[in-house]
């Protein structure tokens, strides 16, 4: 890392105004539109320094830890995010770890029909701008290994053997003092990013769905992952029972005796023709083929059980009373005989 102080020529303690002082001076000897030999090497040196040393906070973390956050030539490894999903249909294994976050997404019934991609919002933490992550206000060698980050084990002429520095896991450094920014935590506030999540057909709820590495920043090590919790609300006319739907479905007394024709609606948005048999009693279920929703990991779907219930007009006028009354007296004596036992 260069030495922006003596690049400006100026000494550690300089104030903002020395330094901006220190700099015009340098730019005005070595700009290249000035310079006669065209330096502009040494320009771009003099305006780095400078970049640096006017902005405090840059300034400071230059000061405690000798390289600047926003160095462009030494970039911070970043595990990769993988955007693969697995999906977890028993219980998940999922590790207790601060770096994963939780999003509960919340989907209707029709949205389980199809496989498709949803775009989530999150609030991901990512390193502290001012410690780097590390929580310390300075890094100081590790004592352990002297900084290289690992230890020697064993010394003999035909072996040395190597491992990761017990004491900073290989960082070579130890974070001491708390960051003022992110009181020691070495997080920033949280950033919203926006995920997209594919989901696929016949999702049910509870399951989750993990995308590899968009948690929260990892410290050390990799980062986090997103786990998609699905919740499916209730539906107003069906009920769910992993591929089966079932549904209740309003018939007219005439209908259950002489048979006839419903329009049921099925969660597609389409209508099924469903014929009442003649004969047909409250509690008899009926099964239409391939209503109801799909299989998870599978082409297949499930059916729809419609079940029939005795609509009741609210306010029956007298003429309707009239015939249903007639209707009891022709059917009474089938009726009472039913209770004639041996
Ligand atoms: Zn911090
Ligand atoms: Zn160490």
């Amino acid at each position: 890392m260069a030495d922006y102080y003596s690049i400006l020529g100026v000494s550690k303690k300089a104030t903002d105004k020395q330094i901006k002082k220190a700099f015009r001076k340098l730019t005005k000897k070595h700009h290249p539109d000035v310079s006669k030999d065209k330096d502009d090497v040494k320009f771009k040196e003099i305006s780095n320094a400078y970049e640096v040393l006017s902005d405090p906070k840059r300034r400071s973390y230059y000061d405690r830890f000798g390289t600047d956050p926003k160095d462009k030539s030494k970039p911070k490894p970043k595990p990769k995010p993988n955007f693969g999903f697995n999906i977890f249909t028993t219980r998940p294994k999922v590790q207790k770890r601060a770096d994963n976050i939780q999003y509960i997404l919340e989907l209707n019934l029709k949205d389980i029909l199809e496989a498709h991609t949803k775009t989530i919002t999150i609030d991901r933490y990512e390193d502290c701008y001012s410690c780097l992550g590390s929580g310390a206000t300075e890094l100081v060698a590790c004592e352990l290994c002297g900084g290289s980050g690992m230890e020697g084990a064993t010394h003999s002429p035909f072996l040395f053997m190597q491992s990761t520095c017990r004491k900073c896991r290989g960082l070579g450094t130890i974070p001491k003092g708390e960051c003022q920014e992110c009181q020691g935590t070495g997080y920033s506030n949280p950033q919203e990013e926006k995920v997209k999540v594919n989901i696929p057909k016949g999702v049910e709820h509870g399951m989750q769905i993990r995308v590899d590495g968009r948690g929260h920043i990892g410290k050390g090590k990799r980062n986090g992952d997103l786990y998609v919790v699905i919740s499916i609300e209730e539906h107003e006319f069906f009920a769910r029972d992993k591929k089966t739907l079932y549904c209740v479905v309003p018939v007219l007394y005439t209908q259950l005796i002489s048979g006839g024709t419903l329009l049921v609606p099925s969660i597609d948005g389409k209508k099924i023709k469903f014929k009442v048999p003649p004969g047909a009693t409250i509690g008899d279920q009926f099964k239409v083929k391939g209503f109801g929703v799909p299989v998870f990991r599978s082409e297949d779907r499930g059916d729809l059980i419609i079940n029939l219930e005795l609509f009741i007009p609210k306010d029956p006028n007298k003429e309707y009373l009239d015939l249903l009354k007639k209707m009891e007296d022709d059917i009474s004596d089938e009726y009472l005989n039913r209770f004639k036992f041996k």
